[in-house]
């Protein structure tokens, strides 16, 4: 039993063979995926994901504006997602977040728009999914002040070091590590999911993005998820199964998203 707990299969990237890839995913085992909602209203990310959920009993959905579409947000967007978020397959807020990388949108934009979605996922009692990326004291420093201690939400594609994810286990979190974990140059990352306890740990891939090795660089898809699984378990000497099962369970722990559909 395994869980993505993160994808973005709703994009363009997957138009020519969605159908497949969620084939190839279901003969790999994977009984659930969640595939996220980023508010990128030109590609009408939310809608489309929602439109996936719908059509698949494997996929589960969210609802956020992600950091890199934080210009965008105003009223009406914001109305629009209270809207969305109503929709019975959406079981998280995100993925909402500070991107100090790449700064499509201004630092002082994105802390306010991650402090307002924080606010409102707490407000309806929904995990949020943080997307966090050279940004660890300003994304710590929010998430303390908007403290909710039980299933606050999970650090996705994680890529700080020991100390944030101490605190943001201390916060509630669950930690999820994506492809680049098992990248080569990787070293402090890996220390980290070597340490992360086994009831708090999840794992994504964050198609279309950072697939893992050996298929690094390829288009990333939910099937390649076991070459996560497999290094994680090398790397913390504990059988792949029970790792894989266990943040299976964490996932639905955290998402409340019922049991794995009958097969
Ligand atoms: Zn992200
Ligand atoms: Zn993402």
């Amino acid at each position: 039993m395994l869980v993505d707990s993160h994808c973005h299969i709703e994009g363009p990237e997957f138009d020519e063979d969605r159908l497949e890839v969620l084939a190839r995913a279901e003969a790999a085992g994977i009984v659930r995926m969640l595939c996220i909602g980023t508010g990128d209203w030109k590609r009408r990310s939310m809608q489309e994901a929602i439109r996936l959920a719908e059509q698949s009993e494997r996929v589960d959905t969210s609802v956020g504006v992600h950091p890199h579409d934080a210009g965008w947000y105003d009223n009406s967007v914001e109305a629009e997602v209270l809207r969305l978020v109503r929709h019975p397959k959406v079981v998280g807020w995100g993925e909402i977040g500070l991107d100090y990388h790449t700064l499509h949108a201004d630092r002082e934009t994105q802390l306010r728009v991650f402090q307002r979605q924080l606010a409102l996922a707490y407000q309806w009692r929904l995990p949020v999914i943080v997307h966090s990326r050279k940004a660890g004291e300003d994304t710590l420093r929010l998430l303390t002040q908007a403290r909710r201690l039980s299933n606050a939400g999970v650090m996705h594609c994680y890529g700080g070091g020991w100390e944030m994810a101490r605190a943001c286990l201390d916060l509630g979190f669950f930690i999820s590590f994506a492809g680049n974990v098992t990248f080569k140059n990787a070293t402090d990352l890996q220390e980290v999911a070597r340490r992360v306890p086994a009831d708090r740990l999840l794992v994504e891939t964050d198609s279309p993005y950072l697939a893992p090795v050996p298929v690094r660089g390829r288009r990333n898809e939910p099937v390649y998820l076991r070459h996560v699984t497999r290094f994680l378990s090398e790397l913390r000497r504990e059988p792949c199964a029970r790792l894989e099962q266990a943040s299976a369970e964490n996932y639905f722990l955290l998402f409340k998203s019922g049991r794995e559909p009958e097969p």
